[in-house]
């Protein structure tokens, strides 16, 4: 990826981040980068185990300034998983961390952890 290109990614934008795969852009931040973040689990439990040490949480975004890390994505877009329940997406869970303090996990393609029964996060 080229840094016109990077500068241009946009919402909704996929990427293949270096170390994190197939990635989504939330937003980008003018003069730093894309706020990006992994759609698959793999790519989520890097970035978890990269960010735990300064207080980062499974499914957190990432603020990426560095467009080498970047490739545009060849891969097909993959659906953007959402709460069948309470409409939270891998891109916006800020319902559930409002009312929870955390972002929700998926306990089904369709389901997130704040709305599964029985759910020990609730
Ligand atoms: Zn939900
Ligand atoms: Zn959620």
């Amino acid at each position: 990826m080229k840094i016109k290109d990077f500068n241009n990614l946009r919402p909704s934008d996929r990427i293949e981040h270096k170390h994190y795969g197939h990635c989504a852009v939330q937003k980008f931040i003018p003069d730093f980068g894309p706020v990006i973040q992994p759609l698959t689990h793999e790519g989520k439990m890097k970035l978890y185990h990269h960010s735990a040490y300064k207080g980062g949480r499974y499914g957190m975004p990432l603020l990426e300034n560095s467009y080498r890390m970047c490739q545009p994505s060849a891969a097909p877009y993959l659906p953007i998983q959402t709460c069948r329940i309470c409409g939270c997406t891998d891109l916006d869970c800020t319902m559930c961390i409002a009312i929870t303090g955390h972002p929700c996990h998926w306990v089904a393609p369709d389901l997130c952890s704040r709305c599964a029964p029985n759910s020990p996060i609730s």
